[in-house]
C-alpha cells in the first residue's frame, strides 16, 4: 500500500537517466533506468513514460534483466512515432516517467500457464517472478511470429525455475512448436483434463489472441486474467481515452477477469481510434 506521499510523487513525472539499452529482437528494446517506484510496481501495471518533445506514453513495467533493487526497464517495440522515438533512445538519455499505474495481475498458488505474445510477455514476466516460490508450477507459453522476434526466453527460463517450463512458439515453425501460442495452449488443456488440472491462465499479447484464450479457459473451467490495451493519455481515469464498454483500462484494468473481459461487446472486436471513433480491430 502506497503512502500519501509515494501516491503524489508516483503523479509527478519522474525523470530518469537510461542506464543501459539492450536489443531484444531486431525490433524490440530494453531501455534499464533508476526508479524506486517502478522497482515496486505490481506485474501488470504500466507507467506513462515521457519521451521529451514528442508523446507521452503507456509501458507496461518490465523487470531489471539483472534483477538490481531500485531498477526498472520498459521494453519498446519500433512501431509507429512515438514508440520508434523512445527506441531510439541512447544510453544517457533522459526520459520521463509516471505511475505505475492501473490493476496488476493476481497471484495465485497451484498450478498456472503464462500466455504471451511480443512485447506482451512484458507483464508476464514479472509476474513470472511474482509467482515463483509461490505457485507450484508454472507453465509459460511464449509466441513470436519467427525465430529473429523470439525474445525474453533465457530470462523465462531462469524465471520459472525447476517447478516450470517454457514453450516457445513461431507462426512461421522457424523455432520452437510451429504455431500460434494459442494453439498449443489447446493441446495443453485438451491433455490436461487426463493428466493436470490448472488453477489459472494469464495472458497478455494481441487482442485476437487473447480473446481465444480466454474462452478456452472458460470452456474448461479455469479462472483467468488478460491485461488489455487501448490508447491511453492521462492514465489516471480522467480522459476515458481508453474505455471498452463501462470500464476504463488506466484505472479498471489493464488486468482485467476473464468474465468481465469477455462480457464487454467491445473486447476483441472494437477499439477507439485517437479522437475517440470506434473502429474494427
Ligand atoms: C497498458 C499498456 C501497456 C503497454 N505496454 C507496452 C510495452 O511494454 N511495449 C510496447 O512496445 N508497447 C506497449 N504498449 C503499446 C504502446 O503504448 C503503443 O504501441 C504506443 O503508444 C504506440 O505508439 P506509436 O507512435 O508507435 O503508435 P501509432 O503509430 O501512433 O499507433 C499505432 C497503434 O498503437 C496504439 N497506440 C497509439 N498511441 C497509444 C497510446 N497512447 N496508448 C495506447 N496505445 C496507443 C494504437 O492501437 C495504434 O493503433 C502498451 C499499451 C498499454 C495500453
Amino acid at each position: 500500500m502506497l503512502t500519501t506521499t509515494e501516491h503524489r510523487d508516483k503523479d509527478r513525472v519522474r525523470l530518469v537517466r537510461v542506464e543501459e539499452v539492450r536489443d531484444e529482437s531486431p525490433t524490440v528494446r530494453t531501455l534499464i533506468f533508476r526508479d524506486d517506484l517502478a522497482y515496486d510496481a505490481v506485474a501488470g501495471q504500466f507507467l506513462m513514460v515521457w519521451i521529451p518533445r514528442v508523446d507521452e506514453i503507456p509501458m507496461s513495467v518490465m523487470l531489471d534483466p539483472y534483477g538490481r533493487a531500485g531498477y526498472a526497464a520498459v521494453t519498446v517495440r519500433r512501431h509507429g512515432y512515438s514508440s520508434t522515438a523512445l527506441y531510439s533512445m541512447h544510453e544517457g538519455s533522459m526520459i520521463g516517467v509516471r505511475g505505475p499505474y492501473g490493476r496488476g495481475f493476481r497471484v495465485v498458488d497451484g498450478s498456472v500457464i503464462l500466455v504471451g505474445g511480443g512485447t506482451g510477455l512484458v507483464p508476464l514476466l514479472r509476474l513470472c517472478k511474482a509467482l515463483s516460490g509461490r505457485a507450484r508450477r508454472i507453465t509459460f507459453i511464449m509466441g513470436s511470429r519467427s525465430r529473429d522476434e523470439v525474445i525474453f526466453e533465457d530470462l523465462a527460463i531462469r524465471l520459472v525455475g525447476s517447478n516450470g517450463k517454457v514453450i516457445v512458439c513461431t507462426d512461421d515453425g522457424s523455432y520452437g512448436f510451429k504455431g500460434y501460442a494459442s494453439d498449443l495452449l489447446k493441446a495443453l488443456l485438451d491433455a490436461s483434463s487426463r493428466e493436470e488440472r490448472f488453477d489459472m491462465i494469464y495472458t497478455c499479447g494481441p487482442e485476437a489472441m487473447m480473446l481465444k484464450v480466454l474462452k478456452m479457459a472458460e470452456d474448461h473451467a479455469i479462472d483467468a486474467q488478460a491485461s488489455l490495451e487501448r490508447i491511453m493519455k492521462c492514465g489516471i481515469g480522467l480522459c476515458s481515452s481508453c474505455c471498452m464498454g463501462r470500464y476504463l483500462l488506466c484505472k479498471d484494468g489493464p488486468v482485467m477477469d476473464a468474465k468481465d473481459a469477455l462480457a464487454c461487446k467491445e473486447f476483441g472486436a472494437y477499439a477507439r481510434d485517437k479522437s475517440g471513433r470506434l473502429i474494427s480491430i
